[in-house]
């Protein structure tokens, strides 16, 4: 087929989305070369020591919250999204553990209605206190609506600068209200796969530097918005709370966790899926991302879990020639991508038209036109 001229041989990438370039031979940027970088990817390269350094601290930090489980009501936060990773981090925390954790969840107002479902079926199982923060709801949708009315780069895609933005947001509030009750540790069910920011633990140096973003000081932003985020002056005398992601160190199998999360009865059979829990956003941000960059910006992870494992490429192509006309024409959760765009006050062909002005200006035009009717 013509299309598999354009796609790289080894991986998925596909010639001019993303900044991406074939070689003579087919092959791509990141397959030719492993230390590439682009601000949308590069390999985060875990040694084997790297993971063995944050095995042994997490087996340390579990002896010490043991010593210290007088001392406070809770032993620590779960974050705790509704998502298959969060559920059994929560379940492990409890069953396996023993600890007495706050599940706190964000409601940034854009989370499906299967995320809250899970959580009751939950809850009904497991017994922890839960707290629901909805008080930002209006800042996450400014700053949403800031993040797609703003995206003018050629190659940042903005699901990725949309996900580092609320990333920053959501921690900064468990920061908060982990600081306010003193509770030292936060852990969240981030997957090995979501370590392009941080591996393990979020750095204390990074915590105590400004979460805040430079535009939340526009005017389209209030006093209120920027005290969202956290910053230490806030609470003088404190002791900053770790933020750790033991799934980076610990044993991990996505289908290990499904099949534990459904066995259980946490969630019923189907929700565990990633693509009926993750927010509305992010469909309208991939509606926005394979419009204007020929792309699924998902590719980037895809590619690099086949260059792990090239048995896997068949399955991932046949997903990404799939998913690829679905999301390009609104047609993945689709009414996620209207919930999300007429809350931020966008209509889709205004979208589109401010997504054809970039292509218009962007050097690789001619590959992302050819490559958005590609599937
Ligand atoms: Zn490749």
């Amino acid at each position: 087929m013509i299309h598999e001229h354009y796609i790289c041989k080894n991986c998925i990438l596909i010639d001019g989305s993303f900044g991406i370039k074939l070689n003579s031979e087919g092959i791509c940027n990141y397959c030719e070369n492993p230390t590439y970088r682009t601000t949308n990817w590069w390999k985060t390269q875990i040694t084997e020591k790297m993971k063995e350094t944050g095995l042994k601290d997490w087996n340390s930090t579990i002896e010490l919250m043991r010593s210290r489980q007088e001392e406070n009501k809770y032993d620590c936060i779960v974050g705790y999204s509704g998502g298959k990773d969060s559920t059994a981090l929560l379940y492990t925390v409890v069953h396996d553990y023993g600890f007495n954790p706050l599940a706190v969840t964000i409601d940034s107002g854009f989370i499906p209605d299967t995320a809250f479902e899970n959580m009751k079926d939950t809850l009904k199982k497991i017994s922890v206190d839960h707290i629901i923060i909805d008080g930002a709801k209006e800042t996450f949708r400014k700053l949403y609506q800031w993040v797609f009315t703003n995206q003018d780069s050629n190659d940042l895609t903005l699901t990725r600068n949309l996900c580092d933005s609320c990333g920053d947001l959501v921690h900064s509030l468990v920061v908060r209200e982990a600081m306010e009750r003193e509770i030292a540790i936060i852990l969240f069910g981030y997957s090995p796969d979501e370590i392009r920011r941080y591996f393990y633990e979020i750095p204390q140096h990074e915590i105590e530097h400004d979460w805040k973003p430079s535009f939340i000081n526009r005017e389209s932003f209030t006093e209120e918005d920027r005290k969202r985020y956290f910053t230490p002056e806030d609470f003088e005398n404190h002791t900053v709370p770790r933020i750790i992601l033991p799934y980076h160190v610990i044993d991990y199998n996505e289908e290990d966790i499904i099949q534990l999360i459904e066995s259980k009865n946490l969630v019923k059979k189907g929700n565990s899926n990633t693509l009926k829990t993750s927010c509305h956003v992010i469909a309208a941000a991939l509606f926005y991302d394979l419009n204007r960059f020929g792309a699924l910006p998902y590719a980037l992870q895809f590619a690099e879990l086949i260059r792990q494992d090239p048995s896997i490429r068949k399955k991932w192509l046949i997903t990404l020639k799939r998913l690829t006309p679905m999301i390009r024409d609104g047609k993945f959760n689709e009414s996620g991508v209207n919930f999300t765009l007429e809350k931020i006050g966008l209509s889709k062909e205004g979208l589109l038209s401010n997504v054809r002005k970039q292509i218009n200006q962007d050097p690789n035009r001619e590959k992302i036109t050819r490559n958005l009717g590609l599937f």
